[in-house]
């Protein structure tokens, strides 16, 4: 059982499928927490696995008191998982952190002493080493945070992904947004709370896949994009007002040609206009189609994930219900004690 007292520190780490880099994770995470000194608990959000992290989670649990596990009903993405993490820490500070070990647990104690000796409320950790990276996710890394920057989430620290320390403050802030989809690398520099940063290199991932597949690494980004900027509903006005132009300008020249005689330019052309503008008006279309499906979905206010079962809630007495749910399968419904549900939405 973790402590009831409030610990110092959270340790939030999302894990969708980890069962490769889990028992890495524990071997690692574990020696750098327990020698701070403070009391903390680690907040590992299982986000709807189906391989073997449950049983994992629940081996490790046996013998690492500290560690909780947070069980999404159904997979809610990386940024979810993170929110739903965040409204169940209950430390002083909260540290986010990937399962896969690319975040080095040990500058979780540089961050703690810089918030300290700063005074200050966020601590980022800037991968100042890409190196273990591929090419393609550096470029598309770096493309991001200059797009970001340019259309308006200024105050994103570049490299800065979801490593990072903050205060009772900051976290407060965050589970008080109702914003659906948050990308909290930009959310959380747009809150204007004091900051700090900590270098580290970014390792290769110790173990098992990427989760972050192409369609995932758009989503994020469309999901970027929109919550920060109005400029694409500008750019659909911008090509609107441009086509108009063009049409009267070629209404004007098709008139023109035919007041002097002149035989009004080939099908070919008219052809290549109207599918122009065709493609503009969708794509215009789409612009706005991903803002008003976003006012839709607020208006929904469907949660962004569903809490299954949080192992602080369970007595000592108790079975450990994770044990026997994965035993059983851990979708099969009823498969915890009625107890220790928790079908409480949560909203991010
Ligand atoms: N993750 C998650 N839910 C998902 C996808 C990923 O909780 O739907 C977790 C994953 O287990 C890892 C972190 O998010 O701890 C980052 O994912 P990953 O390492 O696969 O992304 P990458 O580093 O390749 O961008
Ligand atoms: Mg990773």
């Amino acid at each position: 059982m973790p402590s009831p007292a409030r610990p110092v520190l959270s340790v939030v780490v999302p894990m969708f499928e980890e069962e490769d880099v889990l028992p890495l994770l524990v071997a690692r995470l574990r020696p750098v927490l327990d020698g701070l000194g403070e009391a903390y608990e680690v907040v590992a959000v299982d986000d709807g696995s189906r391989d073997a992290t449950p049983v994992l989670l629940a081996s490790a649990r046996r013998r690492w008191p500290q560690l909780r596990v947070l069980r999404l009903r159904a997979n809610a993405g990386h940024q979810a998982a993170i929110s739903a993490g965040l409204a169940a820490a209950r430390g002083d500070w909260v540290v986010t952190l990937d399962a896969d070990l690319q975040d080095p647990p040990e500058v979780v104690p540089q961050m703690l002493e810089a918030a300290r000796a700063h005074d200050a409320d966020v601590v980022y950790g800037v991968r100042t080493d890409r190196s273990a990276d591929s090419a393609f996710k550096r470029h598309t890394a770096r493309a991001f945070y200059a797009g970001m920057r340019a259309i308006g989430a200024k105050d994103a620290p570049d490299a800065a992904g979801d490593y990072r320390l903050m205060s009772r403050a900051t976290v407060e802030a965050v589970n008080a947004l109702p914003e659906e989809h948050r990308v909290l690398r930009l959310v959380v520099p747009a809150l204007g709370f004091p900051s700090a940063t900590v270098g580290y290199a970014r390792a290769a991932r110790a173990a098992g896949r990427s989760k972050y597949p192409l369609s995932r690494m758009v989503r994020l980004t469309v999901d970027s994009v929109t919550g920060f900027s109005l400029a694409p509903l500008r750019l659909a006005t911008w090509f609107g007002l441009g086509g108009f132009v063009l049409a009267v300008g070629l209404l004007a020249y098709a008139l023109v040609a035919k007041a002097t005689g002149h035989t009004v330019a080939g099908w070919t052309s008219t052809v290549v206009i109207v599918a122009a503008f065709g493609a503009l008006q969708l794509l215009s279309l789409g612009i706005m189609g991903e803002y008003v499906g976003r006012i839709y979905s607020t208006l929904q206010r469907r949660p962004s994930y569903y809490v299954a079962h949080d192992s602080l809630h369970e007595t000592s007495a108790e079975h450990d219900p994770t044990v026997r749910a994965a035993q059983d399968g851990p979708d099969r419904p009823g498969a915890r004690p009625e107890h220790a549900r928790q079908d409480v939405p949560h909203r991010t």
